[in-house]
């Protein structure tokens, strides 16, 4: 049953005129966040508190076209390019942040295997080869609704970049045998297809992130086995369980890329990696919103107590919105400049917004729950769940908050080739 009460209309988190977006993306904005307050915010609550996958948000989001959101109008879909989905991801983050987590799970098979794969390099025959299978890929979503997942956290430091996938795909006759296990699987057990990242064996060659393959497996197939307790602190909707393939065999056109282009993706095309960001956007603003709402005595479900008039209040309101505006605009020109070969500069700019979206959210999320009081923190209300899954946003691999500075004090620091 959803219990938790529909919330106002809002405006889209980023205003088309303040951020002079193109007709395109005013409008694939302001259907996203109609469609995130309509059908994504009633149901939050039961996703959290069942920690069950939001199959029916799924249903409606494969009504309405949202399955096909970067998937080339040429080929049916609405064509959305990077920066446009982002902003469509954090209005579906705003009011559901498991389902835009998985929905950016999905949806990174289309915009890898699209406009991000058309920006890089590969002989005429191969990309021949691509265009055909992309096609079939892009049909089953559209004709079929299928819906898929991206794997690739393994617990070691393959997720991280640091070594190659321990989940191996050996060359057999007409396709290969995968086998290996993947933690934090996000959608296991109700995506159609497992796109997991992997790599393919060379004899007894050490393996190579050179040779990582990017693989649909079919939920169903022999040998794919879904397993663990999932009981989380936040984004329990996501149902992220762990997927264990034992021996299970795939068709060669199970490849989601050619082989080598992951590995050149994830060097030339690094933004890729910020596609977990817009969830966690959307999430500092749904803490800010909450806040000034409360304030207010305008929450829906909440007693229309006015507490605007301390000045503890205006200082705290004025804080956060300081900080959301500081992500929102660090944010937004990171996703503007996406995009094959980043200067450095813009490397260490991307890295700093995805480092400060997802450590502001959880800070704007604790600054609403201290703000709003103990009333606010209930779970018949929104606040409290917002607050966990913001959480959850800088533990995400390649891209952890640690990692970020990490990245960003040695590359700021350190020329290429340059050693002490
Ligand atoms: C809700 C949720 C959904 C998820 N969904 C998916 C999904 O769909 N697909 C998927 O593949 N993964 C998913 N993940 C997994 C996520 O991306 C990480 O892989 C996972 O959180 C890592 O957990 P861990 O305990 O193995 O961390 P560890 O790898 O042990 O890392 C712990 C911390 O140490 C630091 N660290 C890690 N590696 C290094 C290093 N090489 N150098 C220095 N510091 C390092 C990082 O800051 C990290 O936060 C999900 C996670 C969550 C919380």
């Amino acid at each position: 049953m959803d219990t938790q009460i529909p919330l106002p209309a809002d405006a889209p988190i980023f205003d088309p005129r303040g951020f002079r977006l193109s007709p395109f993306e005013a409008d694939l904005c302001a259907r996203a966040q109609e469609f995130g307050a309509r059908v994504l915010a009633p149901r939050a609550a039961r996703w959290d508190r069942e920690a069950s996958f939001p199959t029916d948000n799924y249903d409606d989001m494969r009504r309405e076209g949202w399955l096909g959101i970067c998937i080339p109008k040429a080929d049916g879909g609405m064509g959305a390019d990077f920066r446009a989905y982002c902003l469509a991801a954090a209005e579906f983050g705003r009011h559901c942040g498991a389902t835009a987590l998985t929905w950016n799970m999905h949806v990174c098979s289309t915009l890898w295997t699209g406009l991000l794969t058309d920006d890089l390099e590969m002989d005429t025959a191969t990309r021949a080869l691509h265009h055909d299978r992309r096609k079939l890929h892009y049909e089953n979503i559209l004709r079929r609704g299928a819906i898929f997942s991206q794997p690739f956290s393994e617990g070691g430091a393959a997720a991280a970049g640091g070594v190659a996938f321990g989940t191996t795909a050996t060359p057999v006759d007409g396709g290969f045998r995968i086998n290996g296990k993947k933690i934090f699987a996000s959608l296991s057990g109700h995506a159609d297809y497992y796109g997991i990242l992997c790599t393919e064996v060379h004899g007894a060659e050490k393996l190579s992130r050179r040779d990582t393959l990017y693989l649909a497996i079919p939920r169903d197939a022999p040998g794919v086995i879904v397993e663990g307790e999932w009981d989380p602190l936040g984004m329990r909707g996501t149902v992220s369980r762990n997927l264990v393939f034992r021996d299970v065999f795939v068709p060669v056109s199970a490849a989601l890329m050619p082989p080598g282009l992951y590995f050149q993706a994830a060097s030339r095309w690094p933004h890729m990696f910020m596609t977990l960001t817009p969830t966690y956007m959307g999430l500092a603003q749904a803490a800010h919103d909450f806040t000034l709402r409360y304030l207010r005595g305008e929450q829906p479900g909440a007693p229309p107590v006015k507490r605007r008039m301390y000045p503890t209040k205006q200082i705290a309101l004025a804080e956060m919105r300081i900080m959301l505006e500081q992500t929102k605009a660090l944010w937004f020109q990171a996703i503007s400049e996406a995009g094959p070969d980043p200067s450095k500069e813009q490397m260490l700019r991307a890295l700093a917004a995805q480092n400060t979206v997802m450590e502001n959210a959880q800070a704007i999320a604790a600054k609403a729950v201290r703000t709003c009081g103990g009333q606010a923190m209930l779970k018949t209300l929104p606040l409290e769940r917002i607050y966990r899954d913001s959480r959850c946003g800088s533990l995400m691999l390649p891209w952890t908050a640690e990692l970020c500075v990490d990245r960003i004090g040695r590359d700021a620091l350190y020329e290429k080739g340059e050693t002490d």
